[in-house]
């Protein structure tokens, strides 16, 4: 028979499911234990500080909703840490959870009218005697513009979008339309801009809203018969951010709306922020006057980052989340996710819970086995850069001498190396190899290629060096 405080703990794991992420589940509640059940107290045992900081950080609303849902009111939780040093005897640590959290609302307000998150939001046009309705932003505070790393593939999105923060409807940037591929920043940019207006005009009614969520109310609205209310309620915002318009697409009647709130808005100097997943020209599936309204504004895109901005990135996740890992590790996930934020993010952060749970540092080699897990699905292979980075490193040399014209013998060995490299490991043609190393031939590279072979049968110290590479480089 089950312990009561396990048969509470699954049925929380049963809502907990539903609620985040398969891939969040199991790397932040699988792992954790039911201890015991006292007095209305649920205490569960978490691996190591670093996840109950995770939890308390990213899960700690869910948590508390599920807890109070299982237990009443009265439910509270409670942490017993395994702590690192003291591995052995297991000494647990209880922390309680606070009876508020710093994403609660922090002064009384009205919200949207449909329940958002964990929260029970009232209609705010039928509370009476109100003299000012006091809208939530729903904004998320840790997508602010300090966090944003500027890069060449953000750099026009960024300043437009900076430029609108401080001047909400006084641009030419109105609306200013966000677009760009999967994990690039839209939705954080978005935010940023509406924090920044925040920040600038506390006064200024701010919403942020994902075009579902806008669906979903003005669907609710019809149904309700409250059609009047909702569109008065997205009249009165000053600065109105809809992430992801694209799901607008087939949409008639939440377009038509749409139509008419963006129009109220554009009309009397209120600033709307638009992001997309693609450009107006290529969206499908919504209104002719729609498009062309996205368009009389700025379209600002998203590209994705290269390796600098990539680093840029991860080391200041690491920075916010108090981290710190070896230059190689960091290095080495940037230079293999290249083409979404959020799965370099998802990386880095899975490689802390794994190193946290298995009490085991962040090596090269736990990223290797990490990141295949992470983009198996994709057919991986090194990249000519990356080769290109190791050798440098390894033999201490700026990978531009690499790609420069200098026949110094230590470089053109490497340079050599490099391109032999590139041929055993990579797809690439010898004459793509070529130009990756500043603009060589494929005769260049042939030789290369010949003379590695010669030198690791007649040169031990030379094998010795490529012996080491190989184990450098190679992925697995
Ligand atoms: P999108 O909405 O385009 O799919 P998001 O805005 O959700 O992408 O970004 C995915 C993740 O990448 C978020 O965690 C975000 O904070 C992060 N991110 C994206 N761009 C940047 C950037 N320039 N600097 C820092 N973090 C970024
Ligand atoms: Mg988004």
């Amino acid at each position: 028979m089950k312990k009561p405080q396990e048969e509470v703990w699954s049925r929380c794991l049963t809502v907990i499911k539903d609620n985040v992420s398969h891939q969040s589940y199991k790397t932040w509640f699988e792992p954790i234990k039911p201890l015991s059940l006292k007095n209305d107290t649920l205490t569960i045992q978490v691996p190591s500080p670093f996840f109950y900081e995770w939890l308390e950080e990213h899960y700690i609303t869910l948590l508390k909703k599920t807890i109070k849902r299982e237990l009443g009111p009265a439910g509270s939780l409670e942490y017993s840490i395994i702590m690192e040093k003291n591995y052995n005897s297991k000494k647990p640590v209880s922390v309680k959870v606070p009876a508020s959290n710093r994403n609660a609302t922090r002064n009384p307000s009205i919200s949207m009218p449909v329940d958002v998150g964990t929260r029970a939001i009232k209609n705010p046009f039928v509370i009476p005697g109100l003299k000012k309705v006091v809208v939530e932003s729903q904004l998320n505070p840790n997508y602010s513009f300090e966090n944003f790393v500027e890069g060449e593939c953000n750099r026009l999105a960024r300043s437009a979008g900076f430029a609108v923060a401080h001047k909400p409807g006084g641009t030419a940037f109105n609306p200013l339309l966000v677009y760009g591929g999967v994990g690039l920043g839209k939705t954080h940019l978005a935010h940023a801009i509406g924090i920044e207006i925040k920040n600038q005009q506390p006064e200024k009614t701010v919403l942020y809203v994902s075009s579902e969520k806008f669906t979903q109310q003005f669907i609710e609205s019809v149904r309700n018969n409250t059609q009047n209310d909702f569109i008065h309620f997205y009249q009165m915002i000053d600065i109105l951010i809809i992430d992801d318009v694209q799901f607008f697409a087939g949409k008639e009647k939440t377009q038509d709306v749409f139509f008419h709130i963006f129009n109220h808005l554009h009309q009397t100097g209120k600033q709307l922020v638009l992001t997309a997943d693609k450009a107006p020209i290529e969206m499908q599936g919504i209104e002719q006057r729609l498009l062309s309204r996205f368009k009389w504004g700025l379209s600002a895109d998203l590209q994705t980052p290269d390796l600098e901005t990539r680093i840029a990135i991860l080391q200041q996740k690491m920075y916010t989340e108090g981290i710190e890992l070896p230059k190689e590790v960091v290095e080495y996930l940037a230079y293999s996710i290249s083409t979404n934020i959020r799965e370099l993010e998802g990386a880095l952060i899975s490689l802390i819970a794994q190193s946290s749970l298995n009490k085991k540092s962040v090596t090269l080699e736990l990223a290797k086995q990490m990141i295949d897990k992470f983009v198996k699905n994709t057919a991986r292979e090194v990249s000519i850069e990356y080769i290109q980075k190791v050798v440098c490193d390894y033999f201490n040399l700026p990978i531009e001498l690499l790609k420069s014209k200098t026949r110094k013998r230590e470089v053109v060995q490497a340079r050599q190396i490099a391109m032999y490299f590139a041929k055993q490991m990579t797809k690439s043609s010898l004459a793509s190899i070529g130009a990756h190393t500043g603009g060589k031939d494929h005769a260049t590279v042939l030789h290369a290629c010949k003379t590695v072979n010669n030198l690791m049968e007649t040169d031990k110290r030379f094998r010795g060096y490529i012996e080491d590479l190989e184990k450098k480089i190679s992925i697995q």
